[in-house]
């Protein structure tokens, strides 16, 4: 983690501003940061490895871990590992006020370590005991947790060929050439409805192994790479090494951003796994600054009953629910301001189209991406929209782009 990601952030349960009471920094010192003005002369953004962030208002303490802060919400902490951290730096900070951390965390409610659950039946069952405990724990109640919490423990997983596979080297699947050209094409789609200025902050949700992440920044953006699970934002990390952009492991519903640090928020193939998506949506329209735009790439209403999203369901427990216009909308609801279109991209098989059929369905498509929503839908009853669209082998993937105006 970069120092300068500090500025962004903030503390998950109070949203009070973050401190780095201590880190280890990439150059081998383990310091209290405030006694480093010297060392910021020479190294004005450093890399921090290990390190503590402590919340003004609330007091709570989160851990910066191998580059990457955790800052999830009570129910969702690892208690052991953070204490275990606590003890490393506890020389930095100073006795006392590592004993005042560690008696502040206590009082957190007990969590099982996700990355120790077992496979298959018994995680999921534990899953439900901890989702039960956290609603019992905390004043939220979080009927998502189990969902979270699958998605936390995929470290073991994350190397089944199927599934995980190739997101590793994502968006590029040699194995699957349709993939790479659908994925690069949807990011290009997703780029474009984003319309940033260089240097727009861009919140990057469900960033995963963080390849959309990698490809704003290299466009001249500064994204902020967001996910539960940081096993995947590891692999990322690995990847790019000193050239990651921030990345920052925590649940979407707690955002630990500022208000109104944001230029835009994407979602690409991520907010359909969030269990509460109105709850992700006020937090997208507080840190975002005015005007501001979410873009939300993602699978149709019909993803969720697909073979493939029944068996990751059941295999992994994470949450597969695709969503129309309409549920978009729904989420925005009560937020004032918020307006929210659709668009499509369609797919063709332009080997199998003599050449004025392309043509013509180069037109069509042409014209259907430049139409607003609402006038396609009344230029083109439903019936016939759905008979072109299955003639042109119209591929489910929507692009979902929610304004923030004043
Ligand atoms: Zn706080």
């Amino acid at each position: 983690m970069r120092r300068s990601l500090v500025g962004f952030l903030a503390c998950p349960v109070c949203l009070g501003d973050l401190e780095l009471a201590a880190a280890v920094r990439a150059t081998n010192i383990c310091v209290a940061e405030k006694k480093q003005d010297k060392a910021d002369l020479q190294f004005p953004d450093p890399e921090v490895v290990d390190g503590i962030l402590v919340c003004r208002s609330c007091a709570r303490w989160y851990p910066v871990r191998d580059s990457i802060p955790e800052l999830y919400p009570d129910h969702l902490r690892d208690r052991v590992r953070d204490l275990e951290l606590l003890k490393c730096l506890a020389p930095a900070v100073g006795s006392e006020f590592a004993e005042s951390l560690r008696s502040k965390n206590a009082d957190l409610p007990d969590v099982p370590d996700p990355h120790v659950c077992s496979e298959g039946e018994s995680m999921l069952r534990t899953n439900e005991r901890t989702a039960g405990k956290a609603r019992d724990k905390t004043a939220a109640p979080d009927p998502g947790a189990s969902f979270k919490l699958s998605e936390m423990a995929i470290a073991s997983r994350i190397d089944d060929p199927d599934f995980f596979g190739p997101g590793r080297t994502a968006p590029f699947n040699p194995a699957e050439p349709e993939y790479t050209t659908r994925s690069i094409r949807r990011f290009g789609v997703a780029l474009t409805l984003l319309d940033l200025q260089p240097g727009a902050v861009v919140l990057d949700i469900g960033t995963g192994y963080a390849w959309t992440s990698e490809w704003l920044s290299r466009s001249g953006f500064v994204p902020i790479g967001l996910d539960i699970c940081r096993s995947y934002l590891d692999i990322g990390l690995r990847r790019m090494g000193a050239a990651s952009p921030h990345l920052v492991a925590a649940d979407v519903e707690n955002l630990p951003l500022k208000t109104g640090c944001l230029d835009a928020v994407l979602a690409f193939d991520a907010f359909h796994h969030v269990p509460d998506r109105p709850a992700a949506m006020r937090g997208f329209f507080r840190a975002l600054k005015t005007p501001g735009r979410i873009v939300l790439a993602e699978p149709g209403p019909g993803h969720g009953t697909e073979p493939a999203s029944v068996d990751v369901m059941e295999k992994y427990g994470i949450l597969e629910k695709g969503m129309s216009r309409r549920d978009v909308a729904s989420y925005c609801r009560g937020i004032p301001g918020a307006s929210v279109r659709e668009h499509h991209i369609f797919k063709l098989a332009f080997g199998s189209l003599p050449d004025a059929a392309r043509t013509v369905s180069d037109l069509i498509l042409a014209a259907a991406s430049l139409v607003p929503a609402r006038l396609r839908r009344a230029l083109l009853p439903e019936k016939t929209l759905a008979r072109l669209k299955k003639s042109l082998r119209y591929s489910d993937y929507r692009f979902f782009v929610v304004e923030k105006r004043g």
